[in-house]
Order: structure tokens, then C-alpha cells, then sequence
């Protein structure tokens, strides 16, 4: 889509329901898309009636036989397609992401080639003989043998959160259509257009019809889809409650979950570390995307040697940062998603302090019109503060001191989450003990929350179930079957 046609979409009702290889409008209310960095409305977009959802679903269904028995072969080579249909159109889907989230374009340009690298790297598992679906399995009696089948789960539903809407979309669907799966997408209300995109070229790609289906709408119309009786599997990324939900209404059929849920993660700071490329880390593991990442390392621990020169200067930095819209020169910060985020952030905040934090910078709205906070700066926040618990999901950095790397090790592992963790330090050995020690499904030694697709992704204890990313990824879209046959008669005894 390009610049004029995305600003025409302000004049009409696009259409938010993909079935079976077509737009059309959705029966259910109209969304209205509002501008993060103006507060103004941009777009408008259907969302889908029940009838849709079943419609969809029912598209789905249909589509799986043929999907799911082509060969690893041919689906690598439609995955490679949409590796490069993302490429040809990086600068419309750059553009959508900065429209829909007020990204700086730096953010948007990192997301756009994170899923085409998503859905090139599946590509090559398939095309390199990585992705096997059938293998012999040893057994201990010669009168038999078996062979271990991954088949595709079935009709999968891919919900998705908006923080980063076109990425979440890519991690699930990539491996989904890897495994043989056929999918209904639901994007976020707040930001469908990206996913949208996708399913265009998704469709270029010569995927066939009814493989890729896409609902837009609220949480009703994600909760429909979670419960439905044709969905095999769900894989959410949302909030922890939301993802309870969905587990919950798996329950009752059994349906297949991953859940890739909050987080309220550490980052630790040892008294070796170069204090430059610590405060560089924690401000981008607290502020990159506004700080609305389910990875955001917003508790910052802090060796006590280095905790005041470290409070000094990360607080520099984020009073200078630029807070902005994506056009806006040299700008580090955008806007939170929505007016109820923001509330939300600045509610949060009000509490901390009236519970003892002490905010350095930050704190507030900026003056702009649309939905911008000044990153944030926090001390004397004790374990038991709402802002220490809860997560934020936005520009709050919270920095405490410890001691020992014993005391380091408690305060990061004490968190009813376990999403992830960085570690700062120039001791190898200990980098390795507290690598080893922290609950979490990844820890950064010393880099950036960099994430490749051949590393897994997803959380222990309250940020969610399965792994995401990987061959672990293909496998959360697949179900085990063994087959054992007799060799010498169909009467054989087991026991024997
Ligand atoms: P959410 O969890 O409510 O929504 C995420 C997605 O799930 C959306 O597509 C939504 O429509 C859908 N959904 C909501 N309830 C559902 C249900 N019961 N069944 C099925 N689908 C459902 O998140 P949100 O309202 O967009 O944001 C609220 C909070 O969630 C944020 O403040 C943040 O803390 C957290 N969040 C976390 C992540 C993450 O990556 N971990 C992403 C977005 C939001």
C-alpha cells in the first residue's frame, strides 16, 4: 500500500476479513484506527461478526488437506516467496508499522527484516531437510517396527498483540505454514494494517486460498476464534490475563495452546561492567518501543560501586533522548499505542510513588498531542512496589542497587514472570553462573535483546507456555503419532 492510498483509507472502510483468498467487509461494528502521534483517526476497518469467525474457520478447514500434504519442499519454496514479498515491499510495510504504532523508522526498518529473516529462515529448513516428518523409530524387538510421524496439529488461530504486530504475525505464521497447518490470523484491533499487508503477499506468494484466513476485530472476536470447535491450536501473544483466558477456554476441548505472555525482567549490572555499554542496555531494554515489549528490562540492578555514576547517566540519556513521531529528527522515542495505554502507564506510576518510588525524569505525559511519555526514571522502589511487580509496558526504568551476585541473582529470579534477562559483565565464569541461574527463556550476555529465528523465544512461570522460533517452533504446530507395525505376523503378542 502506498503513502496516498494508506492516507485514502482515512475516506473509507476497509475491508478487515480474508476468507478463502478474498476481502471483504466484516459484518461486525467498524473499527476506528487512531493516529498514536496526533490522537487523531486515520482509518477505519471492519471488524468480523460470529458468522465470519465460523466462516473463516470453516475456510481453514477446508484448505488443510491439500495444505498439509504438500510437500516440505513446496512449502519452502512458498516461504522463500513471502521472504522476498516482504523485501519488495519493505518501505510500504515500514510505512504501516510507523502509521499504525508512531515507530521511529529505525524500530520499523528492524521489524520489517526480522520477518522476512523469519520467513526465509523456515525457508531454508525446509528446503535444506531440516523439517522431517517421518523417521524410523529403534526398537528393542525385531518382530516389530515403528516410525514417528510430526503431523500438522490442524487449523490453527494466530492471535496477535500490537506491540509488535507485523513480527508476532511472522513468528507464528512462518513456522504454522512450515508444520502444514492452515491458520485464521487475528490482529489487534488497535493495529491491523500490517498484518493485512502480509496476507496480500501471502496470497502473491501462491499460498493457496483458504490456507491463510484473517478476522479483525476486539477480544470477543479473539475469544471466539480461541474456542472454536475447528481450531486444533492457539497461539497467543497478548497479556498474561487474556492468555489465561485462552487456556482456560482450551480446556474444555483440549485444544493446543503457546502462550507468549508479559514479562517484568531484569537487567543486571556488575561492578566489572563498562559503564557506558551498561547504560546504553538498559536504555534500550527499558525504552525501545516505548518500553512496550514484553521483554522490557525495566528492573535494572545495579552493582552498588557503579550505582550512582549508572543512575547519573542513564538519566542523561533519557532526558536527552528525542521523544517523537517517526518523522521527527533523530527521534529515539515514540508514542504508546493508545490513549488507555498511556492512562494506564501513568496511572501505574502514580501508584509507585505513592508507594515510595522516586522518579528521577520522566513521570509524565509530554505536551504533544498524541500518546507520548518522557522516558522515565526510577529509585527507592521496593520489592513489594506495584511498578517492581507489575508489568509497565512503557518508557519506566526502575534501578536498584545490590551487593552480591547471591542478592543479584534473588531479586531478578524474584518475579512471578520469567521472560528473559541480561547480564553485564567482564567475568566470563560469571556470566555463565548467572546465565545458568536466571529463570528466564533468554538471557543476553553482554548484547542487545537481539533475537534470531534460530534461537528459541517464550517464557517460564507467568509469561507463557511453549517456545516459539526455531525448529521448536515448527514442533508447537505439530502432533506426535508413532506407527508400529508387526514384522512377521498380525497376531504377534506384544509381550513377547
Ligand atoms: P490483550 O492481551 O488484551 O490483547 C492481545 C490480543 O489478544 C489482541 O488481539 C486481543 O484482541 C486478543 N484478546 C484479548 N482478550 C482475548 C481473549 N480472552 N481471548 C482471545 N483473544 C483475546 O492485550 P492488549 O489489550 O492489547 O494490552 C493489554 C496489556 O497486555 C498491555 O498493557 C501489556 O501489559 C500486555 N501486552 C503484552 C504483550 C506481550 O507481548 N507480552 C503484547 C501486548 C500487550
Amino acid at each position: 500500500m502506498k503513502r496516498e492510498s494508506i492516507n485514502a483509507v482515512a475516506q473509507a472502510t476497509e475491508p478487515g476479513v480474508f476468507i478463502d483468498g478474498a476481502w471483504r467487509q466484516g459484518a461486525g461494528a467498524p473499527l476506528e484506527l487512531v493516529d498514536p502521534c496526533s490522537a487523531q483517526p486515520y482509518a477505519r476497518v471492519s471488524s468480523a461478526s460470529a458468522e465470519d469467525v465460523d466462516e473463516a474457520v470453516a475456510a481453514a478447514e477446508r484448505a488443510l488437506r491439500g495444505w498439509r500434504s504438500t510437500s516440505v519442499a513446496q512449502r519452502g519454496e512458498r516461504l522463500e516467496r513471502i521472504a522476498q514479498g516482504i523485501e519488495a515491499h519493505a518501505g510500504e510495510l515500514v510505512e504501516l508499522q510507523m502509521r499504525c504504532n508512531g515507530k521511529p523508522r529505525f524500530e520499523a526498518e528492524l521489524d520489517v527484516s526480522d520477518a522476512a529473516g523469519t520467513f526465509r529462515y523456515y525457508a531454508q529448513l525446509c528446503n535444506e531437510g531440516h523439517v522431517v516428518e517421518r523417521a524410523p523409530v529403534a526398537l528393542p524387538d525385531a518382530a516389530f517396527e515403528a516410525d514417528v510421524r510430526h503431523e500438522a496439529v490442524g487449523v490453527c488461530a494466530l492471535i496477535v498483540p500490537w506491540n509488535f504486530p507485523l513480527v508476532t504475525a511472522a513468528w507464528k505464521l512462518a513456522p504454522a505454514l512450515t508444520a502444514g497447518c492452515s491458520v485464521v490470523i487475528k490482529p489487534s484491533e488497535l493495529t491491523p494494517l500490517a498484518e493485512r499487508a502480509l496476507v496480500d503477499i501471502v496470497t502473491a506468494a501462491d499460498v493457496p486460498a483458504g490456507v491463510v484466513n484473517l478476522v479483525t476485530g476486539g477480544r470477543e472476536v479473539g475469544a471466539q476464534l480461541a474456542s472454536h470447535r475447528g481450531v486444533a491450536k492457539v497461539s497467543f501473544t497478548g497479556s498474561t490475563a487474556a492468555g489465561q483466558a485462552v487456556m482456560r477456554a482450551a480446556a474444555a476441548r483440549m485444544q493446543r495452546v503457546s502462550l507468549e505472555l508479559g514479562g517484568k525482567s531484569a537487567l543486571i549490572v556488575f561492578d566489572d561492567a563498562d559503564l557506558d555499554e551498561a547504560v546504553e542496555l538498559a536504555f534500550n531494554g527499558a525504552f525501545f518501543n516505548a518500553g512496550q515489549m514484553c521483554s522490557a528490562t525495566s528492573r535494572v540492578l545495579v552493582a552498588r560501586a557503579l550505582h550512582d555514576a549508572f543512575i547519573d547517566k542513564l538519566v542523561a540519556l533519557a532526558r536527552n533522548a528525542v521523544v517523537g513521531a517517526p518523522h521527527t529528527a533523530d527521534v529515539r522515542v515514540g508514542p504508546l499505542v493508545s490513549a488507555a495505554q498511556r492512562e494506564r502507564v501513568l496511572g501505574l506510576l502514580a501508584r509507585g510513588k505513592e508507594q515510595g518510588a522516586r522518579v528521577l525524569c520522566g513521570g509524565a505525559a509530554t505536551q504533544d498531542a498524541g500518546f507520548f511519555v518522557a522516558p522515565t526514571v526510577c529509585t527507592s522502589v521496593a520489592p513489594d512496589n506495584v511498578l517492581w511487580c507489575e508489568e509497565i509496558f512503557g518508557p519506566v526504568a526502575l534501578v536498584r542497587a545490590f551487593d552480591t551476585e547471591y542478592e543479584a541473582i534473588a531479586l531478578a529470579n524474584d518475579s512471578d514472570y520469567g521472560l528473559v534477562a541480561t547480564v553485564v559483565t567482564a567475568d566470563a565464569a560469571r556470566a555463565a553462573r548467572v546465565s545458568d541461574a536466571c529463570e528466564a527463556g533468554t538471557v543476553w550476555v553482554n548484547a542487545p535483546q537481539v533475537i534470531f529465528p534460530q534461537t528459541g523465544w517464550g517464557g517460564r512461570k507467568l509469561s507463557g507456555l511453549g517456545r516459539e522460533l526455531g525448529p521448536w517452533g515448527v514442533r508447537a504446530y505439530q502432533e506426535i503419532k508413532h506407527v508400529i507395525r508387526a514384522r512377521t505376523s498380525a497376531t504377534h503378542s506384544p509381550q513377547s
